[in-house]
């Protein structure tokens, strides 16, 4: 793919940017640049550029704003030691992204595009990449969006992806502490032949009455049952599941409905490594509540690109609570095993990085 490259002539001066980048917080702050290019059925993808950072003029009737045909990856930027900047598996969330496009009926935009967009856009931006200290990262976003002007409900017959980027901090301030969950009986975020497997826009949009419901609950995020039988624990909001039972076996709800992660799969390959026997499969409300009630369940994480693992604490449900699993030590174990390949600390043994 030729891109071409049209640098801002208002660069974020120097001071504002390191104030911005000792307390980035999470998608608050946006680099100097984007990157754009443009798809329809007569030109496949073409005029792939990165521009200053604006906003986008579209037409009220652009497709995207009525019918949500839209999709979306999240993945990070890390500099190394040395001063080099690498992004973690960006293959898989291009190949996710084409996923996604299936089942949205967008354009597919080829692995190799998706990461050299990526990787031109840090490139330009390298600046605003933080240094390592406190696992701070620059957070990427590509996106997909419908931009035809037509408010026909079909496929949209002129497409727009693009990428845009913002530092993050780390996930935990002061601190890695137990995320509290709320366990919604009235809402799904996927159901049979629905989009839980793709990364959209209206997932997240149909999360944000049940997260609504868990924050004024006093709990930090939802957890989903499955559409069909309201029985087996599908993933949170933004992040999935493990359970790590007493005989050492690690079980992950299976897939298919639920958005599979880049660091769920990771975290497949990485405790397969350390020993543990990892099993895909159905887990039930049910077990979650009695396997930590009975201390069968010893530990459980969940797991994304913002958080990398997080320990689980306390399940609530209207009418009663389970308390914490016992212990988080395997899961921090998996956690710095992870976090050390992102920021360049350990062999990467699985060529997981990617040098941008
Ligand atoms: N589930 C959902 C619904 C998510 O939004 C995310 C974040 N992309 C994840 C799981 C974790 O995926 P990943 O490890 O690729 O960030």
């Amino acid at each position: 793919m030729q891109i071409s490259t049209t640098l801002s002539s208002d660069l974020t001066s120097d001071e504002r940017l390191a104030e911005i980048l000792a307390n980035p917080g999470f998608g608050l702050h946006f680099t100097d640049h984007m990157f754009l290019v443009e798809w329809t059925p007569e030109t496949g993808w073409a005029n792939a550029r990165i521009e200053p950072y604006g906003p986008l003029s579209l037409d009220p009737a652009t497709a995207v704003l009525h019918y949500a045909q839209e999709i979306f990856e999240g993945m990070k930027a890390y500099e190394h030691a040395d001063g080099s900047v690498w992004s973690f598996r960006p293959e898989e969330n291009a190949a996710r992204m084409v996923r996604s496009s299936q089942r949205l009926a967008l354009p597919e935009l080829p692995v190799d595009d998706f990461v050299q967009a990526v990787d031109a856009l840090v490139e330009v931006d390298r600046r605003w990449v933080p240094d390592a200290t406190g696992e701070k990262s620059l957070y990427l976003r590509p996106f997909m969006i419908a931009t035809e002007k037509f408010l026909g409900v079909r496929p949209s017959q002129h497409v727009t992806f693009l990428v845009i980027a913002s530092p993050a901090g780390s996930y935990f301030k002061g601190g890695i502490k137990p995320v509290s969950l709320w366990l919604t009986e009235n809402y799904t975020r996927a159901g049979r032949g629905g989009m839980g497997a793709a990364k959209t826009g209206g997932n997240y949009a149909s999360s944000l009455v049940a997260q609504q419901q868990a924050t004024s609950q006093g709990c930090d995020q939802v957890v989903f049952l499955d559409g069909q039988e309201g029985t087996y624990v599908e993933e949170l909001g933004g992040m999935n599941m493990y359970f790590v039972f007493d005989d050492g076996t690690i079980v992950t709800p299976q897939t298919g409905t639920i958005l599979e992660g880049i660091t769920r799969a990771s975290v497949i390959e990485l405790a397969g490594k350390l020993g543990h026997h990892v099993v895909e499969r159905r887990i039930s409300i049910d077990e979650w509540r009695d396997g930590v009630t009975s201390g069968r369940i010893t530990e459980i994480f969940a797991c994304g690109t913002a958080a990398v693992i997080t320990p689980v604490g306390s399940l609530k449900w209207d009418g009663g609570e389970v308390p914490a699993p016992a212990s988080t030590v395997l899961t921090m174990q998996v956690r710095q095993a992870l976090v050390d390949v992102q920021f360049g600390r350990a062999e990467d043994t699985f060529g997981w990085m990617h040098r941008i």
